[in-house]
């Protein structure tokens, strides 16, 4: 079982209501100050730690001087544009003593929905991952619409989760974890520990709980909702009680928590999403080498392409066989149609001149691979 402990990418989504002194207007350090060090500990493990934050509406709005009226939707936009500066700058400073170098990620919902969008982002994400950089990723609210937005972080969060093969969404939220009923009206109420399957029983106790959060938007339906989105792609999802010093800690030292638990791995549903369900738009004929190559987890470099079938555009789903016909694998082009025809016969260094630019010397990477079975 994925926790705290044993997880290798961790998504840690922090709501308005922690992040923001409700009186004051502005960012609680006392929070955010133990709150970093506690990230930090995981990454002295050799964790990798993205956090997820709200808080630009709330923060915009006291700068704007908006007050605590209900605002229209250019209003809460332009509060995120005015209130994100201060958000990064609140993180970057409680991160600063504890030697973390922070990244500012704005994501609209294409960029984790439209796949070459994010491809493009993962990339991103990995590269700062990979430099020791803890990205602070927040919904892009100034250019999005009601229509297209999210809305909620917490979703937001389980889709960046599973972008970047997290195995852990950890949602901080205002009460500790799933109860079968709502705590603070029934005295009967039973705290979930573990949740091994979301039946329509846990679905229904998204209901009443956790509904009182005044300042952020998500409640407890909008978790049942992420740990679903997370739990298909083989991310655990820890919920917890945000509003302590240190509540990573905590749930370490045995505090109450609800994990949702996948039933597969990251790397495991990504394969099988990429094998069964993205309609392949072409067909890559590669050469003996380059099947042995792929069947010994490589990736495929243009080198060993023989022919290119189809229209594709970068990171559509495509097939590869063998010069007999027979399917190899399935997996996401890194170049389109057009380019893949241009490069394929050529080793690397002959990629960058036949096209003009560089994206990186496999047409499909290995990560983006799933090989056929027999
Ligand atoms: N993106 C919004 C903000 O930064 C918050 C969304 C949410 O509260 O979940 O204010």
């Amino acid at each position: 079982m994925t926790s705290l402990a044993s997880a290798r990418r961790v998504v840690i989504k922090v709501g308005s209501a922690l992040l923001v002194d409700w009186d004051s207007g502005s960012a609680d350090h006392a929070w955010l100050t133990a709150f970093t060090a506690d990230v930090a500990r995981l990454r002295a493990r050799g964790q990798q730690v993205l956090v997820v934050s709200s808080g630009s509406i709330a923060l915009g709005r006291r700068r704007l001087g908006l007050g605590a009226r209900r605002l229209s939707l250019p209003e809460k936009q332009a509060s995120a544009a005015a209130g994100q500066s201060l958000l990064m700058h609140a993180w970057e400073q409680a991160f600063a003593p504890h030697g973390v170098t922070t990244a500012q990620i704005l994501l609209t919902r294409d960029d984790t929905e439209i796949r070459r969008r994010w491809l493009n982002a993962r990339a991103t994400v990995d590269a700062l991952l990979e430099l020791g950089v803890t990205p602070i990723v927040n919904e892009n609210d100034t250019v999005v619409t009601e229509e297209i937005r999210y809305g909620d972080n917490d979703r937001l969060a389980a889709r960046v989760a599973q972008m970047i093969g997290a195995d852990l969404l950890v949602l901080l939220s205002d009460i500790d974890g799933l109860y079968t009923a709502d705590p603070r009206r029934d005295p009967n109420a039973r705290h979930l520990p573990v949740v091994a399957e979301l039946t329509p029983e846990i679905e229904a106790m998204g209901g009443g709980a956790n509904a009182g959060d005044g300042v952020g938007t998500g409640g407890m339906a909008t978790k049942i909702m992420a740990a679903r989105i997370a739990g298909g792609a083989g991310c655990a999802t820890l919920v917890t009680l945000g509003r302590r010093p240190a509540p990573l800690q905590a749930v370490e030292a045995g505090e109450r928590a609800t994990v949702f638990e996948p039933h597969t791995t990251p790397a495991a549903a990504y394969k099988q999403w990429i094998a069964g369900s993205l309609a392949p738009q072409g067909v890559l004929v590669v050469d003996a080498g380059a099947v042995v190559a792929l069947r010994a987890g490589k990736s495929l470099l243009p080198a060993g392409v023989r022919a290119v079938e189809g229209r594709f555009g970068k990171g559509d789903a495509v097939l590869i066989r063998d010069a007999d016909g027979r399917e190899i694998a399935r997996g996401l082009a890194r170049y389109d149609a057009g380019e893949a025809d241009r490069i394929k016969g050529l080793r690397s260094d002959g990629v960058e001149a036949a096209l003009g630019y560089f994206a990186g010397a496999p047409l499909i990477h290995a990560d983006d691979l799933a090989l056929a079975r027999g």
